[in-house]
């Protein structure tokens, strides 16, 4: 079968301002999900390309530093611009490598054009201090700086939009980046290289490297010119470059896992949390960082929230993301598959029913039946283990207490939601939860002026909003003295 291309396709790594190969010529291959059938290959870089990638980086820092602020603005302007001239070209691409609905994927890209438009701004206002001084012959100022040559890590579940809330703050701060986007979707993150020459940054602003990723992240945490990484992917390699990167301290920011609880209380609005469950459950097929990952119901409503849930889990229609009307695409791979059912083979073994899917869907290939598991217990896997797919298991709860602490028994700390109509058990949960997210009768909480990111093994840093460019900043104190005062 004939796949579409994408003007915006690019099989090569941006170093330096050229579109290059692997030194070995060695590339690897890239599979669109909902067919199986290889759509095209980028270079397998390592170490050499990487560092190659690092010093053109770090030669371009020492003009674009001194760029000013207003011209950064401009040109990010340009590149927002860029990207939504192309969102159509630039949600198929998507869609092709990610499987994701071509709905989602135009949400995607409309977001990442908004993380940049967002940063053009704040980049304007990254303000710094004049500090009353302790001193009558003395001043006391405080300035702030980019940080350097930044690298960036994105995974394959967000390849456009995980980027942008690395590229903008980055950019618009006056650093220079390395890329290195997800193998499996490696084309949406290498698309940022063309938008980037169209909307005219400097050669060497933004460079991208795809390939071995051990190799890759090694030269990355070792290189000391490298003076930030920026990851978002899982919370085991997170914890493996936060090790690596200690040998030459580097600034770090982690957005890692997630295993994010869903309240519903007794007096919630029902309807309003089921709709609220579907998009925080089933968004991108489950495969968010800030889907949900286990359900709590109180008793008094379970019957009822289980069955509506499952009633529109049921409706979800499942199909190739190009495909008009389709709400569910393939999941990534077939390892994500067998994940799941694993998972879901676990519930059932320990009681577990399945209301609604639990199976491989009949499509084929990795597509998987929208599923809700009724009657879950925290000896099942999902209570700890992140499910990364359509799957939505609804534990039952009697007290408040109770669900916080069911809601709090895990290690991570990303985003959380509840639905109650009570203010004052509005307040208590919020205040109760140990999580760096809350979305409160609310499901879908993500937003460019907002800060996003976790507390505990969740991660460390923020991004978006006004705190998303601090990371890529440096503060710096200046004492002036000898004023003849
Ligand atoms: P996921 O489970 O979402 O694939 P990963 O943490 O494995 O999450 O991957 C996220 C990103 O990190 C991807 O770009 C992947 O290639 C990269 N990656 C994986 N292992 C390493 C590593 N050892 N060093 C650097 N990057 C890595």
């Amino acid at each position: 079968m004939l796949q579409k291309t994408s003007p915006y396709m690019r099989q090569a790594n941006l170093i330096g301002g050229e579109w290059v190969q692997a030194d070995s010529g060695a590339t690897i291959d890239v599979v669109n999900p909902a067919t199986g059938v290889k759509l095209g290959t980028v270079p397998k870089s390592g170490r050499a390309e990487t560092r190659r990638a690092i010093e053109a980086a770090d030669a371009a820092f020492a003009t674009w530093k001194k760029s000013s602020v207003l011209e950064r603005h401009k040109l990010l302007r340009k590149l927002h611009d860029a990207i939504m001239d192309n969102q159509q070209t630039l949600a198929e691409l998507l869609t092709m490598e990610q499987g994701k609905s071509l709905t989602e994927a135009k949400g995607e890209v409309a977001i990442s054009a908004a993380y940049i438009l967002w940063f053009a701004e704040e980049g304007r206002r990254t303000y710094g201090d004049v500090v009353p001084s302790p001193w009558v012959d003395r001043r006391v100022i405080v300035t702030k700086e980019p940080t350097g040559v930044v690298a960036a890590i994105t995974p394959w579940n967000f390849p456009s939009s995980m980027l942008a809330r690395k590229i903008g703050p980055a950019l618009a701060a006056g650093c220079t980046a390395v890329v290195k986007p997800a193998s499996q979707t490696p084309y949406s993150g290498l698309a940022w290289g063309a938008l980037a020459e169209e909307a005219g940054f400097p050669k060497g602003v933004i460079n991208i490297v795809t390939g071995a990723a051990g190799e890759i992240g090694d030269e990355i945490c070792a290189n000391p010119l490298v003076k930030k990484i920026t990851f978002t992917g899982s919370t085991e390699v997170g914890k493996i470059l936060l090790q690596k990167a200690a040998s030459t301290v580097k600034k770090v920011s982690m957005e890692l896992g997630g295993n994010a609880p869903f309240l519903v209380f007794d007096d919630a609005d029902v309807r309003r949390a089921v709709e609220g469950a579907i998009v925080a459950k089933y968004r991108n097929s489950g495969q968010t960082c800030v889907c949900t990952n286990r359900f709590f119901v109180q008793a008094g409503i379970y019957d009822e929230f289980v069955e509506k849930l499952a009633e529109a889990t049921a409706k979800l229609k499942v199909g190739p993301g190009l495909e008009e009307g389709t709400q569910q695409g393939p999941l990534i791979d077939m390892r994500a598959v067998e994940k799941v059912e694993e998972l879901v083979g676990d519930a059932t073994a320990q009681g577990g029913k399945v209301v609604t899917g639990g199976r491989r869907h009949a499509l084929g290939g990795s597509f998987f039946e929208p599923t809700v598991i009724a009657e879950a217990t925290p000896s099942m896997r999902f209570m700890r283990e992140e499910i990364f797919g359509p799957v939505a298991p609804v534990f039952r709860f009697e007290t408040e207490e109770e669900a916080i602490r069911l809601a709090n028994d895990t290690e991570y700390g990303l985003a959380c939601y509840f639905y109650t109509g009570d203010l004052g058990r509005a307040f208590r949960v919020m205040e109760g939860l140990k999580y760096g997210m809350v979305g409160v009768n609310e499901g879908l909480i993500t937003t460019v002026e907002a800060p996003f990111g976790g507390v505990k093994e969740s991660g460390l840093g923020r991004e978006g909003g006004h705190q998303g460019i601090d990371d890529y900043l440096d503060t710096k104190y200046v004492c002036i003295g000898g004023l003849g005062l």
